[in-house]
């Protein structure tokens, strides 16, 4: 082929307009131009890789498949050198020259519709090779093609519009592209630099990458080899170095998907749940990564909120594909990626419980809580998520739980809802006043021990078509028990329960004999139907209208109680020292309701009483 003489051309008018915004723009992480220029150079080696197989006659075919950046912080420049398939004279006209790149297309676009001034779009996708501007006052792409007919090229630009392509000679197979930095750009002649954003950014590209001589790149993408060659100590290896974690991995889930995208991920469980300590909430953390070229370190949308403990990759090699012919608003691309992995997701957590229930009960007790609040809010997950929720109940040991479906499997046939209980622990469920009454019937109880509990059974609302219900609420119902000798007669009874009404006042919303207790004198139950004891505590710290409201109780007594009893005979044969004894009563109750919220007066009280003995 004969040479022709430096032509100048000027760059297409998309063109013009994307290098007129990447000059222009204010966008902040301009490190970006180094990830796109560097998995250029590896889709030019890779290229090459398929084109020697088919091919016999290879210019300089002895070249390493390689790519060599080096950094001359003097002469404040930066190259990166490939021997990948290079380029000839049409085509660096037609690749440089004319807007073919799918990104950058996309991103006019986006910028077309409404994006205007949305600048931060190009680190979203790149705008591929046009990004070297943010940081060039020339660029030089010196180029040689595979082909052994062609002679080597120099293509520069100083990005204002024009740019020229002129005869170079001897060159190695390839490109080499010498960017020359803005003064205010300095910065990225330096190794540190450099090195810092390929280790970010190129860390799996599969050729080897050398800074000024020393290889950057030394850990595989693991997530593209197949499992069974895959060792554990790789794996781990891979969890620290990529997640810049200290810890072994607790769980790990490795898959491969090809429809309806092409998907390997590689999830880690990390071995502590860090937000339990107090410590802030967990930003996403799974990286999105394209053929090994990381697109996003913490992408907002892969996955859902309550998925944000999670480690690991995630690599789609349709992205670009799809990016293309999808606007940027069109979230459908990600959403896919997050259906997928979230599926798979859950069903090894099924798997799991049933196939290694200790590590999964172990994993439930760390990270338990993200469930929960993915059962509560993630509307599409919650069934799944319902499945995977465990909780001590009246019937399991401590520390041992079960799941609600174990929980139904144990229903008489005549229960037809899910009850549970919320506190502090298991012994204070277990003492107070509630239970009793389930366990004298023999219907189990769900131990709920955090205080978002509340919000999540009533959130999740029902299981398997039976509803959840707080075995406190003031609507239960539970079928009658038989009565033992010598409790108080219904007449009594009635008598009793009126006095302590009138006497009780405004403290109490009503008095009623009892069907749920069996041993204590009385308990509490909350009347307020909009606003159970755990949320008035909870509004009470957030200063919420409301919540200084009195506490609207109905007191229920338990007819069998000797305390009953006693008091039935006092309140006439002693009135005052009996109205002392149903106030201490009343505060008995709300303290097991944790509904006590001044217990001065009582302290005097008690002293009162204490008087009379
Ligand atoms: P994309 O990589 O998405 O195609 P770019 O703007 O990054 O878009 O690059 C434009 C084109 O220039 C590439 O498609 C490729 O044909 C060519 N090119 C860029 N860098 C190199 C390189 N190092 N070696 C060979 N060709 C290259
Ligand atoms: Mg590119």
């Amino acid at each position: 082929m004969s040479t022709t003489a430096p032509q100048k051309f000027e760059f297409q008018a998309e063109i013009k307009q994307l290098l007129d915004i990447v000059i222009h723009s204010l966008y902040t992480e301009k490190e970006i131009f180094v990830r796109e220029l560097v998995s250029n150079a590896s889709d030019a080696l890779e290229k090459l890789r398929h084109t020697q197989i088919t091919e016999k006659e290879i210019f300089d075919d002895k070249a390493e498949l390689e790519i060599n950046v080096t950094t001359d912080d003097k002469a404040k420049t930066l190259t990166f050198e490939d021997f990948g398939i290079g380029m000839t004279r049409a085509e660096l006209v037609e690749n440089l020259g004319t807007i073919a790149h799918s990104g950058s297309k996309q991103f006019l676009k986006a910028l077309g519709e409404g994006g205007a001034k949305n600048t931060n779009l190009i680190g979203q996708f790149g705008v591929g090779f046009y990004s070297a501007f943010m940081v060039a006052k020339s660029v030089k792409v010196y180029s040689h093609s595979w082909r052994t007919g062609e002679p080597g090229h120099l293509w520069s630009s100083d990005g204002s519009g024009s740019y020229e392509v002129d005869d170079a000679a001897d060159l190695r197979r390839g490109c080499k592209i010498v960017i020359e930095l803005k003064d205010d750009c300095g910065d990225y002649a330096q190794d540190w630099k450099i090195k810092e954003i390929l280790e970010r950014y190129s860390a799996f590209v599969s050729f080897p990458i050398n800074l000024n001589g020393k290889r950057i790149n030394t850990i595989q993408a693991l997530w593209l080899r197949s499992k069974n060659e895959i060792k554990d100590e790789e794996y781990t290896e891979f969890y620290k170095f990529q997640s810049h974690a200290h810890d072994d991995p607790r769980l790990r889930l490795h898959f491969s998907a090809d429809a309806p995208l092409a998907i390997n991920a590689l999830l880690f469980v990390p071995k502590d749940n860090s937000e339990k300590f107090g410590m802030s909430r967990l930003e996403p953390a799974v990286a999105l990564y394209c053929r090994k070229v990381l697109i996003d370190a913490k992408p907002k949308d892969i996955l859902p909120e309550w998925l944000r403990f999670m480690k690991g990759v995630i690599d789609s090699e349709d992205l670009p594909l799809n990016i293309s012919r999808e606007t940027m608003q069109d979230r459908s691309l990600i959403e896919k990626l997050n259906k997928v992995v979230t599926k798979r997701f859950l069903k090894f957590l099924a798997d799991e419980s049933t196939a290694h229930p200790d590590a999964y009960n172990e994993f439930y007790s760390e990270f338990g809580i993200f469930l929960k609040e993915g059962a509560a809010m993630d509307y599409t997950h919650k069934e799944q998520l319902t499945k995977l929720l465990r909780f001590e109940s009246s019937l399991t040991d401590k520390g041992k739980t079960t799941s609600l479906a174990a929980y139904i499997g144990r229903m008489g046939a005549e229960q037809k809802e899910i009850y549970y209980l919320v506190g502090s622990n298991r012994a204070s469920l277990e003492s107070g006043p509630y239970l009793e009454g389930f366990k004298a019937r023999n219907l189990e109880v769900l131990f709920c021990y955090e205080p978002v509990d509340e919000y999540v059974m009533s959130n999740v609302r029902e299981f398997e078509g039976k509803k959840l219900t707080a075995a406190d609420h003031a609507d239960v119902q539970l079928s009658d028990l038989p009565k033992p000798e010598g409790a108080l007669s219904a007449a009594d009874t009635k008598t009793l329960t009126s006095w302590l009404k009138e006497t009780l006042g405004a403290r109490v919303e009503d008095v009623k004999a009892s069907d749920r207790l069996v041993d204590s004198p009385a308990l509490a139950l909350n009347a307020d139907k909009f606003m159970s004891p755990q949320m008035r505590r909870m509004m009470k710290a957030m200063k919420k209208d409301g919540a200084d409201e009195p506490v609207k109780v109905t007191l229920e007594i338990n007819p069998r109680s000797a305390v009953m009893k006693r008091l039935f005979e006092t309140h006439t044969a002693a009135p005052e020292k009996a109205k002392l004894v149903a106030e201490q009563i009343l505060d008995n109750a709300l303290i097991s309701a944790g509904l006590l919220e001044d217990a001065t007066p009582m302290v005097a009280r008690l002293y009162k009483l204490l008087e009379s003995v």
